[in-house]
């Protein structure tokens, strides 16, 4: 008689708790959306957001001040002689900038990267979502990238959606053109 009991317990406690939660579900149903539909729409950043850097190879002479304030060794840095910038151009010259990688599977966004860099050529840029497939793509060869002519990665995404969503072709345009992302101009002073 017992078990007769305690099988009806069962049954009355399963139907009690799943009341519990289908009352909270219901109850978020109806609360106001916090997310977005990302791409389509998106949050705006604050002025002195940091994202994937952004870098001018021509204006690097491989000095390594970025690598040694860097807390967690995540820039690999390698020329083939001394570099130095050319008063006439302002561009670097002398060896080849043969690597300029970033580890961003190690990155903290702290930018104390940007802060020694001689030649402001090293810039907290304000894209955040590169995901990849491997451990291997999420390291950025920048060296590589300015072949390409470009500043910062254009990631998958962007390449996909930038036909069909206004913003996302304003960024595409913008990274293309290498215009930098944030500039002093931009960031307005702390008050
Ligand atoms: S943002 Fe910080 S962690 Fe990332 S590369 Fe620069 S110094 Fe290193
Ligand atoms: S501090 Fe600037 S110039 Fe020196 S290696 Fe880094 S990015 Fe290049």
């Amino acid at each position: 008689m017992a078990s007769v009991k305690g099988y009806f317990q069962n049954i009355f406690e399963n139907i009690r708790t799943i009341a519990i939660g289908m009352k909270i579900t219901i109850k978020y149903c109806f609360q106001k959306t916090v997310t977005v539909h990302y791409p389509e729409h998106r949050l705006s950043f604050a002025p002195r957001y940091r994202g994937i850097h952004e870098f001018e190879a021509d204006k690097c002479i491989a000095c390594d001040l970025c690598a040694k304030a860097c807390p967690v060794d995540c820039i690999y840095i390698d020329k083939s002689a001394p570099r130095k910038i050319d008063k006439k151009t302002g561009k670097a010259a002398g060896g080849e900038l043969l690597r300029f990688a970033i580890d961003y599977s190690k990155c903290l966004f702290c930018a104390l990267c940007t802060e020694p860099c001689p030649t402001l050529c090293i810039h907290m840029g304000k894209l955040h979502d590169l995901s990849s497939y491997s451990r291997k793509e999420v390291v950025v060869e920048f060296a590589e990238l300015a072949k390409q002519e470009l500043n910062t990665p254009i990631p998958l995404w962007m390449e996909k959606n930038r036909d069909r969503i206004g913003w996302v072709k304003d960024e595409y345009d913008r990274v293309k053109s290498r215009t930098l992302a944030t500039t002093a101009a931009d960031i307005a002073p702390v008050k």
